[in-house]
């Protein structure tokens, strides 16, 4: 379970909820009984350039994980191949648009297809293994125009307080997982409403006059998620290679800074070098400003600051956030 959707599962638990289930992190309820506790797999990406091969091993890892009920990503070869061993499965069909952590089937190691999506009609994108059976399942639960349908066809619009596809497609987990813990769809939406800074990301903060949102991103599938989000002229990019960040910055490469084209953009960070040069083989205009503070300094607008996860955590300590 990444992050985010361990945070809005945790705002689901504080909701109130049809049967007395107090602890959502043990699946004990304040009875005593001991109910499901599933576990949500979305993604196995990483930083390290060795992705395709660590990411199968992560997956190989789950995969051998007594664990009894799992919430699995559909979308995504790799979590599919790992959930199997599970006892009960719910499939999410969380339309995630990320295809670059497995190229080759898990199971057999041939070429994985996947069909063209159709985004006006909000379908297709289904992946199958050229070599052998595996292949997308049917979902449970599907994100389709921003909605969710449930398993029992019922369409509920998230209404989230953070933005970002990415954000329902975990609302869409969480959802699952929630109904597996006997808490009714409408329940959970309450709780994932409140639901607004989890651990300061989207969270605004000022640093003297400049008034900037901080946006989180730890891999490049996080990277190809936050860039749509920036809104803003002038937007703040902060990278580092502390463990945190991942130590090799060559993941640079395979984000789409061209969607940048047109903005101001100011490079910065430690490895604000490292980016600059990537912004510049991306033919976006930049300056390149290592310095936090110095490159936060003196904007008359609001600006986006997105953010490795070393850089975030020391903008949320300046910004007071
Ligand atoms: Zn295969």
């Amino acid at each position: 379970m990444c992050g985010r959707t361990a945070f809005i599962a945790y705002q689901v638990a504080r909701a109130p909820v049809r049967h007395d289930i107090s602890n959502w992190s043990s699946g004990i309820s304040s009875s005593g009984a001991r109910g499901p506790k599933p576990c949500a797999l979305l993604t196995s990406t990483s930083t390290v350039p060795q992705r395709r091969t660590v990411s199968p091993t992560i997956a190989c890892t789950w995969s051998h994980s007594p664990t009894s009920v799992v919430v699995a990503n559909a979308d995504e070869p790799l979590i599919v191949w790992a959930a199997q061993t599970a006892r009960e499965v719910v499939w999410v069909d969380t339309a995630t648009t990320w295809t670059q952590d497995a190229s080759l089937c898990p199971n057999c190691g041939s070429n994985l297809a996947r069909e063209q999506p159709d985004h006006t009609a909000g379908s297709g994108g289904d992946w199958h293994c050229t070599g052998c059976d595996l292949a997308q399942p049917t979902a449970d639960y599907r994100v389709l125009d921003g909605k969710i349908i449930d398993r029992r066809q019922q369409v509920w619009d998230p209404e989230l307080n953070v933005p970002g596809a990415f954000n329902i497609s975990n609302a869409a987990c969480a959802l699952a997982a929630a109904e597996l813990m006997g808490v009714d769809p409408g329940t959970a939406l309450v709780g994932m409403r409140t639901v607004s800074a989890p651990a300061g990301r989207f969270a605004t903060a000022h640093f003297g006059d400049t008034t900037a949102r901080l946006l989180l991103a730890k891999n490049p599938a996080g990277w190809a998620e936050a860039l749509p989000l920036a809104q803003t002229q002038t937007v703040v990019l902060a990278i580092d290679s502390a463990a945190a960040d991942g130590r090799d910055v060559s993941w640079l490469w395979d984000v789409e800074y061209e969607r940048l084209a047109g903005r101001t953009v100011i490079a910065t960070g430690p490895r604000a070098q490292d980016l600059a040069v990537r912004l510049g083989y991306a033919e976006v205009e930049h300056r390149c400003i290592p310095d936090l503070a110095a490159a936060l300094a003196g904007h008359p607008e609001p600006v986006d600051v997105i953010a490795t996860y070393t850089p975030f955590q020391r903008l949320r300590k300046m910004g007071g956030v």
